[in-house]
């Protein structure tokens, strides 16, 4: 209590120092170029985020509406401190697995008219910003919770600044009123007064380019089972953007569109990463930095492939046989997982699934299998339903599933961000983690720094995925936009379960039916690497193995799912990637281009300067082929490490030892 106090009589003398005019107080990041400025003028909270001189963020909003105090207006800053951060962790499960994080923290009290306070954290390394709010205990006040109705926080940018964004979906929509999954179209380029597809603004994460002065990415992290998952609203002029909370009706009506919080209690981290090039934002670890793991791993989760009958063989795959032929094919490749879909429980049988599971493990190969997340919150049919959503239903489930040697689940069809629904996402991971099963989240949120929050996370789908392509030939035209617009957005936060490295060249079963893949078989192989997910699908089908190159069956058999490192070397979203992953002490560069032209590029690869590589690229398309023939070559680098590459349309290149 005495301690209490004296903050309490610091405050007040803080207040006179500072309360009457309007504050300011900047932060900066270690080497110096990234400028956090925050304000209290005219009583409102806000914040200016400037790199290398020029203003990636004008004057934007700070701020919370919580049923405790309005901490949007009437605020002043009575007190700041700054402080250091230097961390190290490690992390197995994204693009990176040894981290210094260095950052200069700003923490800054808000104090309302009537003494209430709100502190914003600021931690500010070289390319990123994340802030987030705390409520503090209310002097001679029993309050201990408080209900957040809204933020303020808002991303200002300068009028030039053109948006790479995908909108948000309303409630209760799409495939039996699972949406909204992070599964719309992005646009590129788009100026920021366009109006968002459906009304609802736009999901995390959001990337800007700010005209020739360089880019940000605007998402959050950190978010649990103690708050929503946001996303930004439409754009406002003079305002920007705001963060947004669920809405009312996703659930089906069910749970709060607020977020609840301890006092004192915080919300999660807002970032920004911002760079001249597009290099911090492919590169961050900013998801990961700002949070701390949460509990830890029960065994010792293995990374690794897995082969997967339902994206183009469908439902009617889900039976013993069809399932052997896809355990014996990932044997065939050297795999470590068969991912079982929806429906095993009704067309196989949980005792002969205990058989399937005992056949793939004299194989060398663990089974992944299928859950519906409900419940009650949708109308999605498939089965297994109602063994995800509840506590004594996991547990049951997930001893069976210990039981039988299945060492993952997918677990399909959440709809929204609400802290419900976040609550759910959460307890199926510690649940999970009990029973040594690690989780694939599909038709989802995007997740917050979960690779490091939660050790058996793998990915999210949470992005327009490989389904799509065998649903519609429009989505196989759009691959080669989708792939190189992902490594600068979606997958730069998390890790993202695209569901395939697809090598058939019809979207079917049987090789002369279904849609036309347009990719090239480079393209798919280098996708292996720019789509980042710690268990990947290679979605090789037992009907086309055979055809494939023997150089692409064996890239395909040795290709790593984890990285120690990761370095964007060139490109532009939704027009082509080239970026470098090391596994170990093998660097593996990939290269796609999204568009229907060849591109040449000269690119550095300081790792291979004066090395003999292996260049795996496209021939140019004859007349009388639906897509390019591939090869494979040993070209040198120079000594300063360039090479001079050709991409073919929808082609790409994969360059190793
Ligand atoms: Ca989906």
């Amino acid at each position: 209590k005495g301690k209490m106090r004296n903050l309490f009589i610091l405050s007040i003398v803080l207040f006179a120092s500072l309360g009457a005019d309007a504050a300011n107080v900047d932060v900066k990041s270690p080497d110096g170029k990234l400028v956090v400025s925050v304000s209290d003028d005219g009583g409102v909270p806000g914040y200016e985020v400037c790199y290398d001189g020029t203003a990636m963020l004008e004057k934007s909003a700070l701020g919370l509406k919580t049923d405790i105090a309005d901490f949007t207006s009437g605020l002043s800053i009575v007190s700041s401190d700054e402080s250091k951060i230097d961390k190290k962790y490690e992390i197995t499960r994204t693009k990176t697995s040894a981290v210094n994080y260095v950052a200069n923290k700003l923490d800054v009290i808000f104090n309302t008219a009537d003494g209430k306070k709100m502190k914003v954290t600021f931690c500010v390394s070289n390319n990123d910003v994340a802030y987030r709010y705390t409520l503090l205990p209310i002097e001679g006040s029993d309050c201990r919770c408080a209900v957040v109705y809204s933020e303020a926080s808002s991303f200002n940018f300068p009028d030039k600044t053109t948006t790479f964004i995908c909108p948000q979906i309303g409630p209760m929509t799409g495939w039996m009123r699972t949406k909204p999954s992070y599964e719309e179209d992005y646009t590129a380029d788009a100026p920021m007064n366009a109006k968002s597809a459906f009304g609802h603004g736009y999901t995390f994460p959001c990337l800007f380019r700010i005209g020739n002065d360089g880019w940000a990415l605007v998402s959050e992290t950190g978010v649990d089972a103690g708050y929503c998952g946001s996303h930004l609203s439409d754009y406002a002029e003079g305002r920007g953007y705001t963060v947004a909370f669920p809405d009312k009706g996703e659930n089906n009506g069910f749970g709060s569109e607020f977020a609840a919080i301890p006092v004192p209690g915080s919300t999660p981290w807002r970032t920004i990463t911002v760079g001249r090039t597009l290099k911090p934002i492919v590169e961050t670890t900013v998801p990961f930095d700002v949070v701390e793991p949460k509990y830890e791993a029960s065994t010792d989760y293995k990374p690794g492939r897995y082969t997967w009958s339902w994206l183009l063989w469908q439902d009617n795959s889900i039976n013993y046989d069809d399932q052997v032929a896809f355990i014996n094919l990932a044997a065939e490749m050297g795999y470590e997982y068969v991912l079982v879909d929806a429906g095993w429980d009704v067309n196989i049988g949980r005792d002969r699934m205990a058989e399937l599971s005992r056949y793939a493990q004299s194989k060398g190969i663990s089974l992944l299998l299928w859950y519906n997340s409900n419940g009650f919150a949708n109308d999605a049919p498939q089965t297994p339903r109602h063994c995800m959503n509840t506590a004594v239903a996991r547990e049951r489930e997930m001893k069976w599933l210990k039981s039988i040697g299945v060492k993952g689940i997918k677990v399909d069809f959440f709809g929204g961000d609400k802290q419900e629904t976040m609550r759910l996402y959460e307890d199926i991971l510690s649940d999970a983690n009990r029973y040594g099963l690690q989780v694939i989240f599909h038709g989802c949120t995007i997740p917050r720094g979960w690779e490091r929050m939660y050790p058996n996370y793998v990915g999210s789908e949470a992005v327009l995925a490989s389904e799509n392509i065998y649903f519609t030939q429009r989505h196989c035209d759009l691959e080669g936009f989708e792939l190189t617009m992902h490594p600068f957005s979606r997958n730069a936060i998390g890790s993202m379960d695209w569901g395939g490295v697809i090598m058939k060249h019809r979207m079917g079963r049987g090789t002369d039916n279904g849609n036309y893949r347009r990719t090239t078989d480079v393209f798919e192989m280098a996708t292996a690497i720019t789509n980042q997910a710690s268990v990947q699908c290679i979605a090789v089908q037992p009907d086309n193995i055979a055809g494939l190159p023997q150089f692409e069956k064996d890239f395909l058999k040795a290709v790593p799912t984890t990285w120690d490192e990761t370095r964007l070397i060139d490109g532009y979203p939704t027009k082509y990637v080239v970026m470098a992953r090391r596994h170990a002490d093998d660097w593996y560069v990939a290269g796609l281009n999204g568009t229907d032209k060849p591109m040449t590029l000269t690119v550095s690869l300081p790792m291979f300067a004066g090395q003999k590589v292996k260049l795996y690229a496209d021939n140019k398309k004859k007349k009388d082929e639906a897509i390019a023939s591939s090869v494979l070559k040993t070209v040198k680098v120079d000594s300063k490490g360039m090479l001079k590459v050709t991409m073919q349309p929808l082609g790409g290149i994969v360059i190793t030892k």
